[in-house]
């Protein structure tokens, strides 16, 4: 990680020592310790910092519920901060959807389901557990969405419960900049169907 010293001049371009600027506003340090830890020169590191945020829009879209396809459309589409995390994402989902937040989840960054390589994962709490099948995803809660290269067009899957298994496709349908109208993020612009009950198919 760059240095950054108490009395060097505050990496957010104020003029003010860093010391008496971002260091002692918890929400500005945490943008300087996330852009350090992308950053491998001072140059990348205040152009990261100056760069506005993005919001991205995301459809998320259930398409299925164990071995039940859902054939009209359920979907809720959100906009949501760059600064955000998976798992932040997966409870914007379990609001939306009206699901309990009782199961651990994945995000699977790639077009296969089930994709360990690009796996995120948490458990309702948003602790990491170590997969037992050798291979272990990534923690959802350390993951935010800049840093996933995630860009307009692409979609992924969100897996919520390994049991009965609830499918979704989220679906990026475009990455802004961050305006000063964006003052209610994240928010949630459409939904289309009603959720169907979560343990519905234990009910039949
Ligand atoms: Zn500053």
């Amino acid at each position: 990680m760059l240095k950054i010293k108490r009395n060097d001049k505050c990496p957010c371009g104020s003029g003010k020592k860093y010391k008496k600027c971002c260091l002692a506003n918890p929400d500005k340090n945490s943008e300087i310790i996330h852009a350090r830890s992308i950053a491998h020169t001072y140059e990348e590191l205040y152009q990261i910092i100056a760069k506005p945020m993005d919001v991205y829009r995301l459809k998320v879209e259930l398409i299925r519920m164990g071995f039940q396809e859902i054939d009209t459309e359920v979907s809720r589409t959100f906009e949501i901060e760059g600064k955000q995390t998976l798992y932040d994402l997966h409870i914007n989902i379990q609001h939306a959807f009206d699901w309990d937040n009782d199961h651990m989840f994945s995000f699977y960054l790639s077009d296969k389901l089930f994709d360990i390589d690009n796996a995120f994962s948490a458990n309702p709490l948003g602790e990491h557990f170590i997969s037992s099948f050798g291979k272990s995803s990534k923690s959802a809660s350390d993951a935010q969405l800049r840093d996933l290269g995630i860009s307009t067009g692409l979609s992924f899957w969100y897996l919520f419960d390994y049991g009965d298994e609830l499918v979704h496709r989220v679906t990026v349908e475009e990455v802004r900049e961050m305006t000063s109208k964006d003052i209610d993020l994240p928010k949630m612009l459409h939904q289309t169907g009603n959720a169907p009950s979560q343990y519905g198919n234990m009910e039949e």
